[in-house]
């Protein structure tokens, strides 16, 4: 039996196993990939208080999990399918066949990046990752799809290596900081399609041409290179389908000031929760809150 499990080992799981663990309670973080969450995956860190210079996503999920290892939390890698959030034991159980117990139970599965829903979607040279595959599209032309803070950090780290990068943005304009329009403009290699989005990928096995519609004519544009890669963007989904005993909002996790669920022991933390900003910095908030209350309640 646990004090305190923690689902996902992003910002907001890790922090929040640090902070139980300091007040001397048995964590268990239980992570499906790695720890570092969706940070982890990123080719740049930007604005977290502290951070190194030029920090990549990579680099940051090793300190994350160097620090959660030298406090003492418990890491398994297993992929938690169903879980019972109700009564005084919570029980979570995982696709690898396993089944723990806890008294307190902290959620900070955050988001998974949102499908476009289109024909071709799948093909090989299509949802890239810039930090993982970037480096394979040098001297090629390269898509990144959406306009927001997410996709415009990856279009920016791309241009140093791609021929060009065309970002492809549903909005009148880039919706990002200003700190990255300005950085944009720097750039010669960078091209935006505004009110536009990619429509379908054809091709074998491999993206070989995309289409394109400009979403205030309806004009569609085909553009063959089957060189090219295709970074997705386009926002996340919260984690949440099998959190079948909580009330969401939008499919998001409502939380009180202590980051308690509508549930007693039940606590959530991070992008998962109803929030405005989701961010390192508020994951990490939610995180340090939920572990500690969590903490104080066994
Ligand atoms: C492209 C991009 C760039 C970004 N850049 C920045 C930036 O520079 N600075 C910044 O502050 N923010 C940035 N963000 C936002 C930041 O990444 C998130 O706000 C932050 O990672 C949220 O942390 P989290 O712990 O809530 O969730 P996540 O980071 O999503 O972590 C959730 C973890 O739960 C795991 N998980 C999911 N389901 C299960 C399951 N069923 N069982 C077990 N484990 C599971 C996942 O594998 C994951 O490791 C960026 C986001 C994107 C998309």
């Amino acid at each position: 039996m646990y004090d305190i499990i923690i689902i996902g080992a992003g910002p907001a799981g890790i922090s929040a196993a640090v902070y139980g663990k300091s007040r001397g309670k048995k964590v268990l973080v239980l992570e499906k990939k790695q720890v570092g969450g969706l940070i982890g995956t990123v080719s740049t860190v930007t604005h977290y208080t502290a951070i190194e210079q030029k920090e990549t996503g990579s680099t940051f999920a090793q300190r994350m999990k160097e620090q959660a290892l030298g406090a003492g939390v418990e890491i398994r890698y297993e992929n938690v399918t169903e879980t019972k959030l109700a009564g005084e034991v919570k029980k979570v159980v995982t696709e690898q066949g396993n089944s723990y117990e806890s008294k307190t139970l902290i959620l900070a599965n955050g988001g998974s990046g949102r499908m476009l829903g289109i024909p071709g979607e799948n093909l090989k040279g299509v949802r890239l990752n810039a930090a993982k595959d970037g480096l394979q599209y040098q001297g090629k032309n390269v898509y990144v799809i959406g306009g927001a803070d997410g996709a415009v950090k990856e279009a920016l780290y791309l241009a140093e290596i791609a021929k060009k990068v065309t970002i492809v943005c549903v909005e009148e304009e880039l919706v990002c900081i200003q700190e990255f329009k300005d950085k944009v403009v720097t750039h010669d290699n960078i091209e935006i399609m505004p009110h536009t989005s990619l429509t379908a990928v054809y091709g074998d096995k491999a993206a070989e041409e995309l289409e394109f519609t400009d979403n205030k004519t309806g004009k569609k544009q085909l553009v063959k290179d089957a060189e090219c890669g295709v970074f997705v963007y386009a926002g996340i989904v919260p984690n949440t389908q099998m959190y079948t005993e909580l009330k969401l909002d939008g499919g998001y996790i409502p939380v009180d000031g202590s980051m308690q669920t509508e549930i007693p022991g039940v606590f959530a933390a991070g992008d998962i929760c109803v929030k405005k900003i989701r961010q390192v910095a508020t994951a990490v908030v939610d995180g340090a809150i939920a572990g500690i209350q969590a903490a104080a309640m066994c």
